[in-house]
């Protein structure tokens, strides 16, 4: 597994800062974020150190697959599956990423605008 000494999530993956964590595997950990913007509000992230998507490998596939499935079941957990949600991924400065390991938002409990701003 890699991971970056100063990477906020790496930290909060290895538990050294607190976090509500909701879900945790070998390979993930989701998370609830501090700011939420919606009622559910949950970050899933693999806990190997990737900066953005744009470095995701094609031996990364299944990893981010599995995010994926997480997402789903946690959305189930939350009760929004039928209701509707919103997965999201923001990569680099146009998207306002402001962590650099890469994480999936998971929205939900609230009607969303679309497009987003
Ligand atoms: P992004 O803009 O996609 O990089 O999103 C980063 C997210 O991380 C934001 O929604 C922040 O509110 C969230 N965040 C920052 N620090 C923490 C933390 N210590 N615990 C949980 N979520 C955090
Ligand atoms: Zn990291």
């Amino acid at each position: 597994m890699s991971e970056e000494k100063d990477c906020l999530f790496c930290k909060i993956a290895k538990k050294a800062i607190p976090s509500t964590i909701v879900y945790e595997s070998d390979e993930i950990v989701a998370f609830r974020d501090i700011h939420p913007q919606a009622p559910t509000h949950i970050l899933i992230i693999p806990r190997k150190h990737i900066q953005t998507t744009n470095d995701l490998a094609k031996e990364d596939a299944e990893l981010m697959g599995k995010l994926l499935l997480t997402a789903r079941d946690l959305a189930a957990k939350e009760g929004i599956s039928s209701g509707g949600y919103r997965l999201i991924f923001n990569c680099n400065r146009n998207a306002g990423q402001a962590v650099f390991h890469v994480h999936m938002h998971l929205l939900g409990g609230r009607v969303f605008s679309w497009p987003p701003g």
